[in-house]
């Protein structure tokens, strides 16, 4: 089963019954952490057998599924705590911030022509919250391939979960094999006989990160006597820029997804687990690993969603190999890979090859068939471009002047 969370915004504010559930629930969800702390339980099931009554009689009003609701996210809360725990990094009682509550889909009904939630506070009160309906939210609405999950509801939005069936791959008729680099996809698109070179380039997202890098440690300077305001002010920052970065790797995403559901190729991407780049300076790393990790996340999960066949592939030595020869070359080289035997290419195309060749000779990509030479053309097709963010942004850097 495959989730998509789509967030809802709300045509007007939380009645306040609704908010006072908002609150009940997160009153209930820390209740609930706390006994689970104390009698080292983590499931739902344990939780409820553990403090059922008990809440019954604190929250005597509270629709009882919402109360097993409670109890799931605080489930959820003491894995997570759990997890860090392990890791060593948790301190302190895990409690919930946000004003928040989710019902599961038995505890609340949605209208999907009308767009409006009914949404039970407790026994013969009810609320209506009537959703903001884009295009793509309609999209979605009437979609009845999709069922629908829990829904999560915030003080100023909510999100439905919308659940189905991963769809059954197409049939192959063409690949696309792209190698991951730090600003963009590059690889080759094959079909019959026909190659062609093809690129993303995101490199925007490795400057959006330097900028905010940058305005971050200023902040920090220039706050440095007030280190809750620095606190607040970087935060805020690095909310913005992980929207612009995820935004970006969506919409790379889409370019490279929409193409190969055109052309019903076989996605074959490099298996990027265990990589580590050399640079050794820990914030390098994370900077220049995450978006890319991420971004193959993100092609995987709509792949899935969309049934396009995606393959990994092991990159070991996928950079230094040559395709028509074989020969491993001792050490990396530049912008180009050349082999002794006459072979040459840009050394990302090459290794996009390698990982064709690789998924094709473990029967991945069905019967297809390519050979390397086909790609020696400077034909190249542009999948996408930082100019086709053409939207402005959500968040416009005009009020930041404040800040910097
Ligand atoms: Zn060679």
């Amino acid at each position: 089963m495959l989730f998509k969370g789509i967030v809802f915004c709300l045509e007007s504010n939380l009645p306040s019954e609704a908010k006072f559930l908002l609150e009940d629930f997160r009153l209930a969800v820390n209740n609930a952490v706390r006994a689970g702390l104390q009698a080292r339980v983590t499931s739902r099931n344990a939780l409820s057998r553990l403090a059922y009554r008990d809440f019954r009689e604190e929250h005597p009003k509270m629709y009882a599924q919402h109360l097993v609701s409670a109890f799931e996210v605080a489930a959820g809360v003491l894995r997570n705590h759990r997890k860090r725990v392990r890791k060593g990094v948790a301190c302190g009682t895990p409690y919930v911030k946000r004003l928040m509550m989710k019902a599961e889909n038995q505890a609340y009904k949605l209208d999907r022509a009308a767009g409006v939630i009914d949404l039970p506070i407790r026994a013969g009160c009810h609320v209506k919250l009537r959703l903001v309906v884009s295009q793509y939210h309609r999209r979605h609405l009437d979609d009845m391939s999709l069922s629908l999950g829990s829904l999560t509801v915030l003080p100023d939005q909510v999100i439905v979960a919308f659940r189905k069936d991963a769809p059954r791959p197409y049939t192959i008729a063409s690949a696309l094999s792209l190698d991951t680099n730090e600003r963009s996809l590059d690889g080759v698109f094959v079909k019959g006989d026909d190659g062609m070179v093809v690129k993303a380039d995101f490199s925007e997202v490795a400057i959006i990160q330097q900028r905010h890098h940058d305005r971050r440690r200023k902040l920090q300077k220039k706050k440095s006597n007030d280190r809750r305001t620095a606190r607040f002010l970087s935060r805020r920052e690095g909310r913005r820029e992980h929207h612009r970065v995820e935004y970006r790797l969506h919409q790379v995403a889409n370019a490279v997804l929409s193409f190969a559901e055109k052309q019903r190729s076989a996605l074959v991407l490099e298996d990027l687990r265990g990589i580590r780049p050399r640079r050794s300076r820990e914030l390098n790393r994370r900077l220049s690993m995450w978006p890319r990790r991420k971004l193959h996340r993100i092609i995987e999960y709509k792949a899935l969603w969309r049934g396009i066949p995606v393959f990994k592939v092991d990159p070991r030595y996928s950079s230094r190999t040559c395709p028509i020869c074989g020969r491993v070359q001792d050490s990396r080289m530049g912008a180009e890979f050349a082999c002794e035997c006459g072979w040459h290419l840009d050394r990302h195309i090459n290794a996009s090859i390698n990982l064709l060749q690789t998924a094709v000779s473990k029967g991945m990509a069905g019967g297809l068939r390519f050979s390397p030479g086909a790609f020696q053309h400077d034909v190249m097709m542009t999948l996408y471009e930082p100019a086709m963010a053409a939207r402005s942004e959500p968040n416009g850097t005009s009020d930041t002047g404040a800040v910097t």
